[in-house]
């Protein structure tokens, strides 16, 4: 009798033996199948947080002028009020995407002025690697200035004064902000500004 029982617990064992790998294995599918989910809900994530930029472009930020000419001039209705929802998103996108673009823009440039320009041992490459580097934090410092300019305008966007001259109040127009998204003078305010400059420094 005990001769008999013992090889069923035997088999009893083995089996949980064999139970147990497979289980593992399932386990271990699951742990492994858990980062390829994380990953795609990371990408949607992107996706989410910047939704207007993929229909601007999707290319690379060649620079304010280049990216004011991609933007698509928002089709005008008849009687429309101005500054209305449409024209609110309108405006919405654009700043955010510009925003958007600028901010990638600055991690390259961060990411250029870590490397080292020390290890050119010819002078001459030294000198127009130094150059470059001089460039670089121009166009940074250039770029930060945009971006706290596209805030404040994305700021006065929410808080529906956006669009409206700084120095008259009259409307700035469609046309000249999707021109100078950041505009926060009409044309004839600007002109004046630009002729005073002229007259205190030129
Ligand atoms: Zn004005």
């Amino acid at each position: 009798m005990p001769t008999k029982k013992k090889p069923k617990v035997a088999t009893k064992k083995s089996k949980a033996a064999k139970k147990n790998p497979t289980a593992v294995a399932k386990k271990l599918k699951a742990v492994a199948k858990k980062p390829k989910v994380s990953k795609k809900s990371k990408v949607a994530a992107q996706k989410r947080a910047k939704p207007s930029i993929s229909n601007i472009t999707k290319n690379k930020y060649l620079g304010e002028d280049e990216f004011l000419a991609s933007l698509e001039p928002l089709k005008l209705r008849k009687n429309e009020r101005y500054m209305n929802k449409r024209q609110k998103s309108h405006f919405d996108k654009i700043l955010n995407s510009w925003k958007s673009l600028l901010l990638i823009e600055q991690d390259k440039t961060a990411q250029n002025l870590q490397k080292s320009p020390t290890n050119f041992p010819d002078q001459s490459d030294r000198a127009s690697q130094e150059e470059e580097f001089t460039l670089e934090l121009r166009t940074r410092e250039r770029e930060r200035k945009l971006l706290a300019k596209i805030e404040q305008s994305i700021e006065e966007l929410k808080a529906s004064d956006y669009g409206y001259c700084r120095s008259c109040g009259i409307e700035i127009g469609i046309r000249r902000l999707e021109a100078r998204p950041t505009a926060t003078r009409c044309i004839d305010c600007k002109t004046l500004e630009e002729i005073k400059e002229r007259q205190n420094f030129g």
